[in-house]
């Protein structure tokens, strides 16, 4: 996300919105809080919660670390001592806030010997008060190394979940939420767009050759305004009832199981929503960052107060950055309604943690995209990319780092030696410099160091990084313009690029619609317009885009290249894991090469507006004489010879894969 995505006018905090507040916590119990409907053989349990809120809501036994962190918030619960007798699993500690009675920290040690059951917490003061809430550590469903994250063999869909479909019109709104309106017409209010509306069309996303899902996020954003693109969290533990229920996202997972497809939770550990529960009842008097001005103005939070992010990302990196740089930007806020939250807060760190680990043995996940990677406090987002993937050995993260600086990705990357000895845990990073150069290289003129040169040279900085198929490549994303805009309307540019970005040793991701033209050019890079709805997601939509009914003949066609490029793609061993060779371009020619086995995929980029023949003899080292190639795209034939045809400009696939 960029810092334009929200400038929403703050609302005063009135009492009104804290009763509301209390009765939605009380809701969201209901849905992920302390399980209290299922019967249990051991009788001294009585299924029983007098409490606010305990998260998480559960656990499970079988992870490596025994370690557990229950935050309990409940009226003055810190005069309480917590007791729990339940085998193998014993008290190691409890901490209370030093800025509100209403919390405890109970640190759980869950030994190898607890075993899957319900058992109470006790909270009792000295006048013999007692609370009870039932807590369950649950069987985990499947081992560890099962849980198989998103790789270089597959190629993502990305999804603004309120404006794809929306299959349940009657969860669009809600009286007891802040943001009520829904209008389509507004590119900043919520449209309706929900999980079952995902869930609905995947066979659609299966068709035209993506094997991953990634929605941006569906927790709850209770927000005044902007809540539609859900990086404002204000309940870590609850999805956000206009998308859904809890069992719709569960359900959104195990489809996509069904078709051994995955899926990816975007999540947000720099920053949560200004309406977040926990921000009327800090427990710390360092939760958040600039905790203290924040309270100071609580009653007046507006722009001219707000101390915001320099938004100056390599001071993560800068030897010569100064502390007042450096500070500013990664505690100051993201924009005034998205607290920082303050990871050096131990008790903040491990909450973060183990919601991220909960999230993933919930559903399944086979991935996670982190938010706004070098804004939280690094050495903290190497604890927490460290600790899931301790307990998830084959899982995959990758982090958003906007740059275009091949230095700056390669450095957030696992196994980097950087100078500064920073080890990241992180496996995959995003490919901002190639999205960027490929754009240009496209369309620049063709000189001796502009055009396909660009590309060229940019490819080579491959060098830089550790493993480049584990990098995140992509034409375009909710926060940016659509690549049909950024190709300036030009059709076969953008062909050229899609295709180039789907051939490389990187893992591919597109975003929803830019495989039917969606375009941001009636006001460039506006979010509310690049996140337009796709058409045929609502009733009486006067094109549909799943069944293809109404929709334009270029809108068809650039479908159709994408299902062909997709589904190529998703079975090529040489685009997975293939070698990857190029050749300097010449004459406007830009051919690369990637090889497994006896598959062999050649790409060529031609900008020659005329048809052109391009001399194969200085391809020789590729040994491919003779060899029979099929065009991925048209379904012709071609042998390799002397010389090949490129009767117009545009991209080439060919493999020798001939089925
Ligand atoms: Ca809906």
């Amino acid at each position: 996300m960029r810092t334009q995505l929200d400038h929403s006018i703050l609302k005063k905090i009135t009492f009104l919105g804290i009763v509301c507040l209390m009765i939605l916590s009380v809701s969201c119990k209901e849905q992920t809080s302390v399980d209290i409907n299922t019967s249990d053989s051991n009788s001294e349990v009585i299924n029983q919660n007098d409490i606010q809120r305990i998260e998480p809501p559960h656990w499970w036994i079988g992870f490596e670390s025994e370690e557990l962190q229950l935050l309990v918030h409940h009226p003055e619960i810190s005069n309480y001592t917590p007791l729990i007798d339940y085998k193998g699993v014993s008290i190691d500690k409890v901490s209370k806030g030093n800025n509100s009675e209403n919390y405890l920290f109970i640190d759980l040690i869950i030994s190898e010997s607890a075993s899957a059951g319900k058992f109470n917490i006790k909270f009792q003061n000295n006048n013999e008060d007692e609370f009870i809430a039932t807590y369950e550590l649950k069987e985990r469903t499947k081992p560890a190394e099962d849980f198989i994250g998103f790789d270089s063999s597959d190629a993502i869909y990305l999804i603004t979940p309120d404006r794809f479909a929306n299959a349940n019109p009657s969860n669009d709104s809600f009286d007891n939420l802040k943001q009520k309106t829904i209008d389509r017409t507004d590119g900043y209010a919520r449209h309706g767009g929900d999980i079952e509306g995902i869930t609905n069309h995947l066979d659609y996303i299966e068709d035209l050759g993506f094997t991953t899902v990634w929605p941006c996020p569906m927790l709850i954003n209770d927000m005044h305004q902007g809540s539609y693109h859900g990086y404002a969290i204000t309940d870590y533990y609850q999805v956000d009832p206009r998308f859904g229920t809890f069992e719709e996202y569960k359900k959104l997972a195990s489809e996509l199981d069904k078709r051994g497809m995955k899926l990816i939770m975007d999540q947000v550990a720099n920053h949560c929503g200004l309406e977040h529960w926990w921000m009327k009842d800090l427990p710390f008097n360092d939760w958040v960052n600039y905790q203290d001005h924040y309270e100071a103005n609580i009653d007046n939070w507006n722009w001219q107060v707000n101390k915001n992010s320099n938004h100056i990302r390599t001071t993560n990196q800068d030897h010569y950055a100064s502390e007042i740089d450096a500070k500013e930007m990664t505690e100051g806020w993201f924009v005034p309604t998205m607290p920082d939250l303050n990871q050096r807060n131990p008790f903040m760190s491990t909450y973060i943690i183990q919601n991220s680990i909960w999230w993933i043995e919930t559903l399944g996940l086979e991935g996670i995209r982190q938010d706004t990677y070098p804004y939280p406090d690094k050495d903290f987002m190497s604890d927490w990319a460290g600790a899931i993937m301790k307990e998830y050995p084959n899982f995959n993260i990758v982090g958003e780092e906007w740059s275009t600086n091949p230095l700056l990705i390669a450095y957030w990357q696992d196994g980097a030696q950087n100078a500064d000895g920073y080890r990241s845990n992180l496996r995959s990073t995003m490919d901002f410099a190639m999205q960027e150069i490929v754009v240009k290289g496209i369309k620049n003129k063709e000189t001796w160091g502009t055009g396909l040169k660009e590309i060229y040279v940019g490819l080579a900085n491959d060098f830089n990084y550790q493993r480049p198929e584990d990098i995140m490549v992509f034409p375009d994303n909710h926060d940016m313009s659509r690549i049909y805009t950024q190709m300036e309307g030009n059709v076969t540019n953008t062909k050229m690029a899609l295709s180039y970005y789907a051939v490389l040793p990187r893992i591919f991701q597109m975003y929803y619609g830019t495989e039917i033209l969606m375009d941001d050019f009636d006001k460039p890079g506006d979010h509310g317009l690049i996140r337009t709805d796709f058409p045929g997601g609502w009733k009486g939509d006067a094109a549909n885009a799943f069944s293809g009914e109404g929709l334009e003949a270029e809108s068809k066609t650039m479908q159709s290249f994408i299902k062909k490029l997709m589904n190529y793609r998703k079975h090529s061993k040489a685009i997975h894991k293939g070698e990857t060779i190029h050749f300097a371009p010449q004459d406007g020619v830009y051919v690369l090469v990637r090889r497994h086995n006896d598959e062999i995929v050649v790409h060529i980029l031609n900008k020659n507006e005329d048809a052109y023949t391009l001399d194969l003899s200085r391809f020789d080292e590729l040994k491919l004489q003779g060899k029979t190639f099929r065009n991925i795209i048209t379904n012709e034939s071609v042998v390799w010879e002397q010389s090949l045809s490129l009767p117009t400009k545009g991209s080439y696939l060919f493999s020798t894969k001939t089925n």
